[in-house]
Parts: structure tokens; sequence; C-alpha cells
């Protein structure tokens, strides 16, 4: 079952829960929650994304490691091979 960040779209008026931001689970054949379960205020799903936020080398790093290449744009159509 896949998890769902889920944060309230107006904090100055949500519980502790959806003001921080809560994950769900939820099934796929599940609506998408549109209020947060404690207290009712309107939500909005966030995207993951760890990788934001961290150094770029350390998401080279990550990349590397999970078998990327990074290219370089060089030239129009050209690309450079990083590593
Ligand atoms: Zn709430």
């Amino acid at each position: 079952m896949p998890m769902y960040d889920y944060r309230a779209k107006d904090p100055d008026h949500a519980c502790p829960a959806c003001r921080e931001g809560f994950e769900m689970m939820r099934r796929l054949d599940e609506p998408p929650l549109t209020a947060c379960p404690e207290c009712g205020a309107p939500i909005v799903k966030i995207i993951s994304a760890p990788a934001l936020g961290r150094s770029k080398s350390k998401l080279d790093d990550r990349a590397k490691s999970a078998g990327f290449h990074k290219l370089k744009r060089v030239d129009k159509g050209a690309f450079e091979k990083l590593y």
C-alpha cells in the first residue's frame, strides 16, 4: 500500500497533526483524502521528495550508487559523461 504525505492547506487553521504534515496509508481504490481525519481541515497531498534540500553532491552520490550516469550537456545534442 502506498504511503501518502498530507499537510494542511492552511496551517493557521489546523491541528498539530496536519499542521506538521502526516503520513497516511491509502489503498489505490480509495479516493485521496481532502480533509484531515483529526480536525477536518482541508489538506493537500504532498509529493515526497527526499532528495530535495540535500546537497547536490549527495544527490550525485545517490544517483551514482543507483547506477545512473550524470550527463552534462556540452553542446546542442551532445553530452559529456561526467562519471
Ligand atoms: Zn488536522
